[in-house]
């Protein structure tokens, strides 16, 4: 029998989602199914946990290998949840052209203003400003490696490695390739993370249809992750000789 809306709204209301809140989610529907009708029955039953007052948002991102138009460029590797939720009536996206994130409801505009280019998870980014509402962030069915507040936490920290990508954009109605630099690594090691909240008691944890589920609120997760960067800022990378390429090119570039 698949999961249905009220099944899967009572399971995010048990978990901890607050209604009226800002809540960003990750999500794989592969690991949430069998929900009956698919990943629109998801997303109806994040609007019910969150009621007419709250705020969802969920990531957007392109491959940046052509021009990014917010009406029309597909999502790469979001899954099809976040695929069809920016798709939807009434749902904001943000115009980064690699970066960019998807939000419904009444911070929907304010988390959708434009960001500066680089970093794509800073402060003025979506992320930050879900971070700023004080949002919660829920993991449906991934870990913390898919995690974008981690990101923002780096920022914030300022941590010192950053790999530049390229990224097709518009200037003066020519596409040009621009570099834009960010805190990019392979992000296993972001799944430190469940260690810290757990130690504290700020993740809270169970399931949501057939998906293992984690809740937390950005700032604990932001404040647990600057106390650990303070010590050591190289935390998140995978050890050297561990033979983990996106992390041996983020530890090359730290000055
Ligand atoms: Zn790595």
């Amino acid at each position: 029998m698949p999961f249905d809306e009220d099944a899967l709204a009572g399971a995010l209301r048990g978990l901890g989602v607050r209604e009226g809140g800002v809540l960003l989610v990750h999500t794989s529907f592969r690991a949430v199914a069998p929900v009956e009708d698919g990943p629109l029955g998801l997303l109806r039953a994040l609007r019910a946990a969150l009621g007419p007052e709250g705020t969802l948002v969920m990531p957007a991102m392109t491959d940046g290998a052509t021009i990014f138009d917010p009406r029309t460029t597909p999502t790469a590797g979001m899954g099809v949840t976040a695929e069809l939720f920016w798709r939807q009536p009434g749902v904001l996206r943000s115009t980064h052209p690699g970066g960019s994130f998807a939000a419904q409801g009444p911070h929907a505009a304010l988390i959708c203003a434009p960001q500066p280019l680089s970093p794509p998870h800073g402060p003025q980014s979506p992320v930050g400003r879900v971070h700023e509402l004080d949002g919660q962030v829920l993991l449906l069915g991934v870990t913390h490696s898919e995690n974008t507040t981690l990101h923002l936490a780096e920022v914030m920290a300022g941590v010192p490695y950053s790999v530049s990508h390229p990224c097709v954009v518009e200037v003066d109605g020519v596409a040009r390739t621009v570099l834009i630099a960010e805190t990019d690594h392979c992000c296993r090691g972001f799944r430190v993370a469940d260690e810290w909240l757990r130690g504290r008691g700020l993740q809270r944890e169970g399931r949501v249809g057939s998906a293992p589920a984690r809740l937390c609120h950005a700032r604990d997760l932001v404040a647990l992750a600057l106390e650990h960067l303070a010590v050591d800022p190289l935390l998140f990378l995978c050890p050297l000789g561990t033979g983990c390429e996106e992390c041996d090119l983020a530890r090359a570039s730290v000055p």
